[in-house]
Order: C-alpha cells, then sequence, then structure tokens
C-alpha cells in the first residue's frame, strides 16, 4: 500500500518522501484511514512502530481539509498528552517534519525548564500543543491556553501515563476540553484500566493494533547473560571490547546506578551519557544528542527517562538491572530493532534476579535463550568498588568470606555448568542451539557458541519450586499475543 492511496494532503505527502518513507507500516495503514474518516482509534502500539505518524499524518490532512476563519487562528486545534519530556520533544520533532509545507504553529509543553516561553507560545496561538499533563494543567490554571475550540486529543503511551500516576491530571485537562472532538488513544498495553480511559474518554472507538513488521519480538534476538551481580560490571566491560556493539544503551534500575556504570565504564575509557530524573532537561537533551551523533557511544538509563527514546540505529539494549515489570521488559527491548532494523537485547541476570526472568518468560510462552560470554571469568573474586571509602574497602576484605554455595552471595566457585553455587544451578544446560521453539529469524541459529536453550522444549521451564503466582497484571497475557499476533 502507498501513503497515498490513504488519502493524505499532497503537502503531507511531500513531507513523507522528503522523510524517506516508502511505505506505510502496519500501524499507519490501519489508523490513517480511520482518523480521516473521523473515529476515535485505540492504537495498540508500542513507540518504534510509526505510530506518532499514525496520528500526525491523518490529522495533518483533516487539518488543511478544514481551515479555520482568521479570527479564530489563536485558537488550539490539537492536543497530543505524552508522559514524558523527551517524548514530547520527539513527536513534536516529527510533527515538525511532517508538518513542514503547513502554516502550523506547534508548541511543546513540559516541565524542568522555564514557564516564560512556553506561556508565550500558548498565549500567541498554537495550533497544535504537545504536552506532559503536569505542567500544561499548570498553564492551564493560569488561562495560557484556550482549548475552547480544540478538534482533536491525542493520549500518547496511555498506559505509562497511567503508571506515572498521571490520571487525575489528565482527567482536569480532559474536563476542560470541548466535548465533541475526536480522541485518539495510543498505549502498548490494552489493560483493564485503558479501556476503562477509552470508555471514560471516547466514542465507540476502533481498535488498530500493530502487525508483525515493527514488532520487536520478531526483529530483536533476546539473549539472557546469568551473572552474578558483582561481576555484572567486569561482564559490561568484557562485552563492550566486541565493536559490534556500537550504539548501546544500558538499563539501570536506579539513577544512583545508572551514574555508577557510567562513572565505570568511563575509567576504562568507554564514553558514556546519562539519561536519568535527577538530570536537567538541557543534560538530558545534551546526552541524547551525544549519542544519536555517536559522540558517545553507551547511553545508561533509567526507565522513566529512557521512555520512549527514538533513536536509530540502537546496536545493543543492555538490562543491566532485570526489570521487575514485564511491561518495562517490553518497552526496553523495543528501543532496538527500531523500524525494522535487527538489535540485540541482553540481560545480565543475578540469582536474585531469575524469578522475575521466569516471570517474563511465562508471560512471553517462551524461554529466553541463555549465553555464556567466551573468554570471561565467571569466578571472578569480587572486585573493589573504585568508588568506595578506603575504610570501608578494608572492612569489606576483613570480612569473612562466606561459604561457597550458601545463599546467594557471589564469591567464587560458580562453575559454568550445574550445580552452581549462588543460585543458577538446576537448571537444564543443553548446548547451541538456536532460540527456543523455533522463534526468531535473525541470529537465533549459529550465533557465537555457548548459548545454550532455557530448558526442553519451547516455554518456561516446569516449576521445580514452590508454586509461583503470575504476577503479570490484569491481561497480561494477552498483551503479548496482542503485540506479537502469536
Ligand atoms: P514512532 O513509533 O513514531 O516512534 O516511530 C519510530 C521510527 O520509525 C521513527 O524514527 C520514524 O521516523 C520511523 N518511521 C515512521 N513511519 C515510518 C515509515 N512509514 N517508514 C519508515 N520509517 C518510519
Amino acid at each position: 500500500m502507498s501513503f497515498k492511496a490513504l488519502g493524505l494532503d499532497p503537502n503531507i505527502l511531500t513531507a513523507i518522501e522528503e522523510a524517506g518513507y516508502t511505505e506505510p507500516t502496519p500501524i499507519q495503514a490501519a489508523a490513517i484511514p480511520v482518523v480521516i474518516a473521523g473515529g476515535d482509534v485505540i492504537g495498540i502500539a508500542q513507540t518504534g512502530t510509526g505510530k506518532t505518524a499514525a496520528f500526525t499524518l491523518p490529522i495533518l490532512t483533516r487539518l488543511t481539509s478544514n481551515p479555520v476563519p482568521r479570527d479564530q487562528r489563536r485558537r488550539t486545534r490539537v492536543l497530543v498528552l505524552a508522559p514524558t519530556r523527551e517524548l514530547v520533544a520527539q513527536i513534536e520533532e516529527n510533527v515538525m517534519a511532517y508538518a513542514r509545507h503547513l502554516p502550523l504553529k506547534i508548541a511543546k509543553i513540559y516541565g524542568g525548564v522555564g514557564e516564560k516561553p512556553q506561556k508565550d507560545a500558548l498565549r500567541a496561538g498554537s495550533d497544535i500543543v504537545i504536552a506532559c499533563p503536569g505542567r500544561l494543567l499548570d498553564l492551564m490554571e493560569q488561562r495560557c491556553a484556550d482549548f475552547s475550540q480544540l478538534e482533536y486529543l491525542v493520549l500518547d503511551e496511555a498506559d505509562r501515563m497511567l503508571d506515572m500516576g498521571f490520571l487525575p491530571d489528565i482527567r482536569r485537562v480532559i474536563n476542560q476540553l470541548p466535548k465533541k472532538r475526536q480522541t485518539l488513544m495510543f498505549s502498548a498495553t490494552l489493560s483493564k484500566e485503558i479501556e476503562t480511559l477509552t470508555h471514560e474518554f471516547q466514542r465507540a472507538p476502533k481498535v488498530v493494533q500493530i502487525g508483525k513488521r515493527a514488532n520487536p519480538a520478531e526483529t530483536v534476538t533476546q539473549l539472557v547473560y546469568e551473572v552474578h551481580k558483582h561481576l555484572k560490571m567486569s561482564l559490561l566491560s568484557h562485552l563492550l571490547k566486541d565493536e559490534k556493539m556500537q550504539m548501546v544503551l544500558v538499563f539501570s534500575r536506579t539513577k544512583h546506578g545508572a551514574d555508577k556504570i557510567a562513572k565505570k565504564l568511563e575509567s576504562t575509557g568507554v564514553k558514556c551519557a546519562t539519561l536519568h530524573a535527577n538530570r536537567s532537561q538541557n543534560q538530558r537533551l545534551r546526552a541524547l544528542d551525544d549519542f544519536k551523533t555517536g559522540t558517545v557511544r553507551v547511553l545508561v538509563a533509567t526507565d522513566i527517562a529512557a521512555r520512549g527514546i527514538d533513536v536509530d540505529g540502537i546496536s545493543h539494549v543492555v538490562n543491566f538491572d532485570f526489570p521487575h515489570i514485564v511491561e518495562d521488559y517490553v518497552h526496553r527491548i523495543g528501543r532496538t530493532g527500531r523500524a525494522q532494523a535487527i538489535g540485540d537485547a541482553i540481560s545480565f541476570v543475578s540469582p536474585d534476579e531469575l524469578p522475575d526472568v521466569r516471570k517474563l518468560e511465562r508471560f512471553i510462552n517462551r524461554g529466553l535463550v541463555r549465553k555464556k560470554a567466551e573468554g570471561f571469568d565467571y569466578n571472578a573474586a569480587p572486585q573493589p568498588f573504585s568508588d568506595e571509602r578506603p575504610e570501608r574497602r578494608e572492612q569489606r576484605s576483613q570480612q569473612p568470606r562466606r561459604p561457597q554455595g550458601g545463599g546467594g552471595r557471589p564469591g567464587g566457585g560458580g562453575g559454568q555448568g550445574g550445580g552452581r553455587p549462588g543460585g543458577f544451578g538446576g537448571r537444564p544446560s543443553g548446548q547451541g542451539g538456536g532460540r527456543p521453539g523455533g522463534q526468531g529469524s535473525q541470529g537465533g541459529g549459529g550465533r557465537q557458541g555457548g548459548e545454550r536453550r532455557p530448558a526442553a522444549g519451547a516455554g518456561p521451564r516446569p516449576q521445580a519450586q514452590a508454586p509461583q503466582q503470575d504476577t503479570s497484571p490484569a491481561g497480561a497475557r494477552g498483551l503479548w499475543k496482542r503485540l506479537t499476533g502469536r
């Protein structure tokens, strides 16, 4: 299918051509006609599937085919709400590109920077406002925005906005908008909470969801390295010796952890930047820019800060800490393999994180491939932390070593096979092999040596321990199916 067949405005078609897109992605092909026809949409899609264009292109087409009288031009016609500043900035970048041949004004609104320019942009009149809910509400309360003629509302990454506690702000914003409007909602998941939102804010929405093409589960090779916590840093440095790891996004669970990883990598000569909530907006934009332009090879980020990062060419995502929440895993790995590119998602998993891996494996109904790094010493003793105070290091060195195999703390002796102390034991370790369950096409079979099948058969291994509860959220089992069609 061509973009032309979707009924888009000729100026927009020119901009699409200039962006280098040759055909619509599945979410675009499905959503664009519905939006052009005036319907509400629930798009089940992650960032990376082309969803920004899926809502922007038809809205721009409708704006140009229904121009407003001159005296109403100061009023905003489109409002896009998104959870993070980075996502707002990215959406704005895309909208500017798609609207480059149209006489439209676009404003972006988010916290962490001065209010004045944003207030000025709202007061001067912007056709399209792209905003984080919190700051927007502040400015609405100061009566800077005029949404009395609003025609289109987009809630992007609605699931994430709910997770981040934005629901009260979203309600307060939406209650001040005209009831007669077109509302488009995008979310990676279709949970009960999202369904409630759609009943509240939409009218007879049509559900569209991504096809296979940009699905990270298909385009990303997912590997697990079982490694004790104290060796994760050296494993990362070891893997980074491979030049194929050109553009690497490392996820840390905490801000402090992210800083520590970056500091350590810098000390070994690897150029990196960090992205987390303690960094100023300018520092974050700079970090993203340095990563995009290749000034740094590694970007270390926390989940919230990295949400929505749209950087082409990320070769590897590394989960330095394995995420507790299944959806976070899906979002993290979606940072690579974007728009059909192929990438690797690598997870470092220490014994205490294995239950989270099993939870994910049950959720996606398949096992993840275990891999061993060649030439890496899995039995190395803990290294002193470089940022540790000398007296603490001294104390640590005087502490008696724990007996081997005595309950999860590393300390040497963890062999690479069965019966390893520290919590990795007991997993059958079949050699070689491609991806479990015959899934995936790239890099599955025949990758460098040392890959192991997670368990006989495709799915999660049988649970030998006490039965574990499926803690995934309501409707979660269906999520992977919805995302992957499997
Ligand atoms: P999004 O899901 O909106 O974050 O888009 C992910 C990436 O796909 C962005 O870098 C877009 O520029 C790119 N993209 C969007 N639509 C297309 C398309 N039809 N063909 C190729 N790339 C696209």
